[in-house]
């Protein structure tokens, strides 16, 4: 069995250790003689298994008692509807730093005003904005932000707080470093980034927040009706949360989200080290202060040596490093799973091709 160095940016890297304990209890979890996609969502072993994924995510997270964690199918896409259908009723603010954000609140617009609480959108998303310049209208009912820009490589490194409900799409960088839950009042993120498969949301809601929902909807788009039947109204996707749950332990087995964030900073510095290293060869297109610990964003000097970089990486089992198709360039995703040992494998080539060429 050959495995690559995976550097791709959604579905992206698994720890291995958790592929191969899924792989080696697929025909029979827990005992039951049955692999966990065939038990009964109703049962004793899947519930406990559920309880014990919330558990680890509240001990990782230190998530306080007044906050429910809840798991939610439709991907990301899905929360950019469910945050405004649920809690716009006036107007929405957004800090709008790339373009997830940009798309969450065109699908916001659908219920209400939406507007920018500030934008690096003009720079081509090239920076995290600085609270100076944040504009806050009356009657904004929560302000919406995303903690890592997964397509520009940009990741807000100190969090804003704000006097009106914050919400925040983590779905890049979700247990990559502690995080303050209380800063917030709404946290998500779509697992295929850091957490697992494609499939399933993590939902961290204050209690509190679920007193100002704006609208009756149906109850499928209710947070509350997650909350009030414990993720269970109907069947949860149980093969995802299993895995969140296996990459759960993993993080904590490892030291938990502060000893990941300090090899994540580790790694980072490896690759950006190469580029600033590289007399403009390698140009970042992220601000140094703005840089995520993520996502490394980059161009070459033309479009050919970008094409050839990416062909010839993958010749070295580097796969993955070909940008986003909105921005093009090139793009190493380093996530939780991504060794320490791969983002060397990376910066080698990296400046063995500029020698090269
Ligand atoms: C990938 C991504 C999304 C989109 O998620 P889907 O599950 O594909 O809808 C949303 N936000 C961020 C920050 C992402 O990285």
């Amino acid at each position: 069995m050959k495995r690559v160095y995976n550097f791709n940016a959604g579905p992206s890297a698994m720890p291995l250790e958790v592929l191969k304990e899924v792989q080696d209890e697929f025909l029979d979890f827990n005992h039951t003689g049955m692999s966990i996609v065939e038990i009964s969502h109703r049962s004793a072993a899947y519930q406990e298994m559920q309880d014990d994924t919330v558990a680890t995510l509240k001990k990782l997270l230190t998530v306080p008692d007044d906050y429910h964690i809840v798991f939610i199918q439709g991907g990301g896409s899905m929360q950019f509807v469910m945050h405004a259908a649920n809690f716009l009723k006036k107007r929405g603010g957004y800090l709008n730093t790339g373009v997830w954000s940009n798309k969450a609140m065109e699908a916001a617009s659908f219920f209400g005003e939406t507007y920018e609480v500030a934008s690096s959108k003009a720079d081509h998303f090239t920076y995290i904005p600085k609270a100076d310049s944040f504009v806050v209208k009356p009657d904004t009912d929560y302000i919406y932000m995303t903690s890592n820009n997964t397509i520009h490589g940009t990741e807000w490194h100190d969090f804003p707080s704000f006097d009106v409900p914050l919400f925040c799409d983590m779905s890049s960088d979700f247990l990559s470093r502690p995080v303050d839950v209380k800063n917030f009042d709404f946290i998500y993120a779509g697992v295929q980034k850091n957490v697992g498969p494609a499939g399933v949301v993590v939902a961290i809601i204050k209690d509190d927040l679920l007193n100002k929902v704006c609208r009756d909807l149906p109850l499928m788009l209710q947070y509350k009706t997650y909350v009030d039947h414990d993720s269970t109204y109907n069947t949860p996707p149980v093969f995802n949360i299993y895995f969140v749950n296996k990459v759960a332990h993993w993080l904590d087995d490892h030291g938990g989200l502060q000893a990941m964030y300090e090899r994540n900073q580790k790694k980072a510095a490896i690759v950006y080290g190469v580029i600033d290293d590289s007399h403009g060869f390698y140009r970042g297109h992220a601000r140094q202060d703005s840089r995520s610990l993520m996502n490394v964003t980059f161009n070459l000097p033309t479009k050919e040596l970008e094409a050839q970089f990416v062909a010839e990486a993958a010749e070295h089992d580097l796969i993955g490093v070909k940008g986003h198709r909105s921005i093009g360039g090139c793009r190493a995703s380093i996530y939780n799973a991504v060794t320490e040992e791969g983002c060397q494998a990376l910066a080698d080539f990296m400046k063995q091709f500029q020698k090269k060429h």
